[in-house]
């Protein structure tokens, strides 16, 4: 059995990861509005890969023989006014995903629960290349994202992205 404390943090990481998923669908849900089909592109693939994290973690769970509860899933809050505003947000998101992961690390680093810090370190390195991405699009936005014809690319670029399936497999 896993810590309880270990047990109810990962309870609530799959909660997290399904708002991670609804905040990028109303992100895309703005950039749809806006004409922007690649941004939006972007974001419904973005909630895709969401909704795998949180699977993982309650497949983790299950496979640890712990019960998964499912609780209400909150509004996302984000206020969308600019086209550089989604990315912002999800700058800031990620990097609040990354401390929510490092906190279950250092609960089960105290226990030494070394089979869920294994578990864990696929997200560590995960939550790395998300910030990445994030920082990246807030970076191209601001090189390109002022000129109409800069953005049409930028968008096109964005609209290419195609789903995969996370390499972590449970
Ligand atoms: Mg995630």
């Amino acid at each position: 059995m896993l810590d309880q404390k270990v047990a109810e943090l990962l309870n609530t990481q799959v909660n997290k990861e399904f708002y991670s998923a609804y905040l990028y669908l109303h992100f895309a849900n703005f950039y749809t509005e806006q004409g922007l089909n690649g941004f939006a592109n972007w974001y419904q693939i973005q909630a895709q890969e969401e909704r795998d994290h949180a699977l993982l973690f309650v497949k983790y769970l299950q496979n640890n023989d712990c019960p998964v509860v499912y609780e209400a899933i909150d509004k996302p809050t984000a206020e969308l006014h600019d086209k550089m505003d989604p990315l912002a947000a999800g700058l800031r998101h990620e990097q609040y995903v990354t401390s929510l992961i490092h906190t279950i690390y250092e609960a089960a680093y105290e226990v030494r629960d070394f089979r869920t810090m294994q578990f864990l370190d696929w997200f560590v390195k995960e939550q790395g290349e998300e910030e990445t991405n994030a920082s990246d699009l807030v970076k191209k936005m601001e090189l390109f994202g002022g000129d109409s014809k800069g953005l049409y690319m930028l968008d096109s670029e964005l609209g290419g992205r195609t789903y995969s399936a996370p390499s972590l497999t449970l």
